[in-house]
């Protein structure tokens, strides 16, 4: 046997808001329910599978589940509640495995390679799989393959409450019949693209030549069509490595000007927020950093439930930053991070926005990324252009007249600061 052979678990709780949401009030149990806004104008965030009976999904105007399912039973979004279970999830399989990614609130990849194959990571999958039933109440599906792909797409198709296993060597056979849209790389353009040409099947797209998949797809097509034959080489990142993303800013000259500080830090914060969406990311977890001028640095971080919505982020950095702020002090540096990133789309996180909101929040993102994010800033994040080009916001600037205590320099990143152009202000970090 190929000792190189992986053995990855795929772990996904089922339904996972809507369990949450009937762990707290078991009166939901049996019934067609959605997690999403309050309005009745918002998008259904999750739902139960008694609603996907009536056609009900993921992502689709309230309104419109509605029509489908009328008497479907609205609950509002709880993200604070969700992250807590995610964590109670989290602990249990940090306590019990030692090679393990959180790919997003609700699901987990465990790297089981070099434990005896046929018996012992079934086993132990299967004993893991009761222990997070058993303490969380939340039920749980898993599969074991070769490769996350396989593992993931294994849980998908026997959700919910399912176990599966795909032996080594039978990859292609596990994912031939299914249709494209299987694959977790195929949005819905791909899949219409690829339909239009006739590929229908996984069948099909592994015995299309790599380089007609290049001429279709770009160089994405060449990844599928390995994905398509069952080969997936990435690793499994582990937990206490996954990324952070952040940003820094060092200024011109040290200032003690408060309002100034909050509005950089506002710009900062909003700058990183955009960037995680971008990665359709949540971060449970944000750090803010000060350095003085005495070059004495501190830093302040709290946990907080999954996000990526600017007016959370931003009201979360404020409020580090005010506990952590000596105002008797001139501040050289700025910083914040956010840490404890999964996967997550934030739109449907937005519990409390309408769907107008969430598209607005859409335009804004899509604006930002085809124009530079510094052309739209929300008015608490602006910095006026006259203070970007070492001129002085307050009256005691440098000697030669024309340049101001806060003025941020950007060193560090070797980029300019204000509208255009705009800096790359982040930066992954493993
Ligand atoms: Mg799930």
């Amino acid at each position: 046997m190929n000792s190189s052979l992986r053995t990855i678990a795929h772990f996904d709780l089922d339904s996972f808001y809507v369990s949450v949401e009937r762990l707290k009030n078991p009166a939901l149990r049996g019934r067609p329910i959605a997690v999403g806004g309050h309005s009745g104008r918002g998008v259904v965030a999750s739902c139960s599978y008694e609603a996907r009976r009536f056609g009900v999904r993921s992502a689709m105007p309230v309104g419109q589940a509605r029509r489908l399912c009328p008497e479907l039973l609205m609950v509002k979004g709880d993200m604070e509640s969700y992250s807590k279970y995610s964590g109670l999830v989290t602990d249990i399989i940090a306590d019990g495995t030692p090679l393990f990614e959180k790919a997003s609130v609700d699901e987990f990849y465990i790297d089981l390679s070099g434990m005896d194959r046929f018996y012992g990571c079934s086993l132990f999958t299967r004993e893991l799989g009761r222990k997070i039933e058993k303490e969380s109440g939340l039920d749980i599906s898993y599969a074991l393959a070769t490769n996350k792909l396989l593992s993931k797409v294994a849980t998908n198709e026997c959700k919910p409450h399912g176990r599966l296993e795909i032996p080594p060597g039978s990859e292609k056979e596990f994912l031939a019949p299914l249709p494209i849209e299987k694959m977790p790389m195929i949005g819905n353009k791909t899949a219409e693209r690829l339909r239009g040409v006739g590929i229908g099947t996984i069948r099909v797209l592994s015995q299309i030549p790599p380089e007609r998949m290049i001429e279709l797809l770009g160089k994405n097509g060449l990844e599928l069509s390995r994905r398509a034959n069952g080969i997936d080489d990435t690793p499994i990142i582990p937990y206490h490595e996954q990324k952070s993303i952040g940003t820094e800013n060092t200024f011109h000259t040290d200032t003690v000007d408060v309002s100034f500080l909050h509005r950089e830090l506002a710009r900062m914060t909003e700058s990183i927020g955009f960037e995680l969406r971008q990665h359709d990311m949540l971060t449970g977890c944000l750090t803010v950093k000060i350095r003085y001028s005495d070059f004495q640095t501190l830093t302040k971080q709290c946990t907080i439930p999954y996000a990526a919505s600017d007016h959370l982020l931003l009201a979360k950095s404020r409020e580090l930053f005010d506990k952590l702020y000596d105002r008797h002090l001139a501040v050289r540096l700025i910083g914040v991070r956010f840490s404890h990133l999964v996967s997550g789309n934030y739109q449907i996180h937005l519990f409390d926005d309408t769907e107008e909101d969430i598209r607005l929040y859409q335009s804004i993102d899509s604006i930002k990324k085809e124009f530079g994010e510094g052309l739209l800033v929300r008015a608490s994040g602006f910095v006026p252009d006259r203070w970007t080009k070492r001129s002085a916001p307050g009256g005691n600037g440098d000697s030669d007249g024309n340049a101001g205590p806060a003025a941020p320099a950007d060193k560090e990143r070797g980029a300019g600061f204000g509208r255009n152009p705009v800096p790359k202000a982040f930066r992954f970090i493993k």
